[in-house]
């Protein structure tokens, strides 16, 4: 155990998932098990710069783990961006005795600890808490598994409704730039059809699928549409180009929107922050930075900032394939 750190900070940053709290919780109880002190700090980077922290105890995160959200919020900083933004946040953990930092949140919450141990010498374990799923080095983000069954169940309700008026819905979820939560909830309540940025279906396609669909006997359709897919129009430009194409379907609009963020984390979620997070104080007090925490084949495995950052988390293009196959 390096002797110099004694105390670690933990911050969530960026967009918020659910299970960040288990994360919260696990980081200080690792330090309380270490015998180490552990500070929140509030509001992510913004929070740093201005001084908004207190410290967190094993009993402080008591009855954390099954709620949604952050208990220390989340914040988008631009002041963090600067170079003098970040000296203030330094001067901060500084003042505030912190050796360490493990940074919860998404690419961006990356990049800036990045900076931040270049300029400032601040050993950082980053831990990707996203919904979308879209970080290199890591097969799950926590939040992703609880975004995912909250919208299947949601599209499930749809297609109960869909089913009794026989009608299609667009079912847009979150999702700009990568198509995890589409493809799998797609697949997972047995959509017609999934949109995702990765690939452009074609509107061609689409519609000859949905007439594939209603002349097979089908009583109810189900696109999921992510929000970053590139047909080139969103989702109600695309139920209106649908319903003057196929003058047949009662198509309907549903955007999921930031439901996708909220709820109580599920197990898989509360475990994988329990076990990222341990593994990033311990990484610390090994004297390790500037490395993520992953889980990669059900092992906590590590890689750097920099590797995280570099490449793409490519989705499994084998799945459209398969809900191909079995939207026949
Ligand atoms: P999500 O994937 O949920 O959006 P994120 O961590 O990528 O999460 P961002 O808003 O991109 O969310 O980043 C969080 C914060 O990190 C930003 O508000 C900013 O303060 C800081 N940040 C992002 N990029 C940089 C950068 N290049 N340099 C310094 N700080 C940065």
């Amino acid at each position: 155990m390096a002797k110099n750190i004694r105390r670690i900070g933990v911050m969530t940053s960026g967009g918020d998932s659910p299970g960040m709290n288990a994360a919260i919780r696990a980081v200080a109880r690792s330090c309380a098990y270490y015998n180490i002190e552990c500070i929140g700090f509030y509001r992510g980077y913004q929070g740093m710069i201005e001084g908004d922290y207190e410290e967190l105890n094993a009993r402080s995160v008591r009855n954390i783990i099954t709620r949604g959200g952050t208990i220390l919020k989340s914040a988008r900083s631009k002041e963090f961006m600067t170079k003098e933004g970040r000296q203030k946040a330094a001067d901060v953990l500084k003042e505030a005795q912190v050796d360490a930092m493990v940074l919860i949140g998404g690419d961006g919450t990356f990049r800036g600890g990045k900076a931040l141990s270049a300029e400032h010498n601040i050993p950082i374990i980053g831990v990707p808490g996203t919904i979308d799923n879209d970080i290199s080095g890591t097969n799950y983000t926590i939040g992703y598994d609880t975004a995912l069954n909250t919208v299947v169940d949601a599209i499930d309700k749809i297609r109960d409704t869909a089913s009794s008026h026989n009608r299609l819905f667009f079912v847009e979820v979150m999702g700009r730039d990568a198509g995890f939560i589409a493809l799998n909830s797609g697949i997972g309540a047995g959509a017609e059809e999934i949109l995702i940025p990765e690939e452009d279906l074609g509107l061609e396609r689409l519609l000859d699928s949905l007439e594939r669909s209603r002349r097979s006997g089908k009583t109810s359709s189900i696109v999921v549409v992510s929000e970053g897919d590139k047909i080139g129009k969103n989702v109600f430009e695309l139920a209106e180009y649908v319903k003057k194409n196929l003058p047949d379907y009662d198509a309907k609009v549903t955007v999921l929107g930031h439901i996708q963020r909220g709820g109580s984390p599920s197990c898989f979620d509360r475990v994988l922050a329990s076990r990222l997070c341990v593994r990033a104080v311990e990484l610390l007090l090994d004297g390790k930075q500037d490395l993520m925490v992953g889980f990669v084949n059900n092992k906590v495995e590590t890689c750097t900032l920099d590797e995280a950052l570099q490449s793409k988390h490519e989705i499994n293009k084998d799945l459209l394939r398969i809900s191909d196959i079995l939207s026949t």
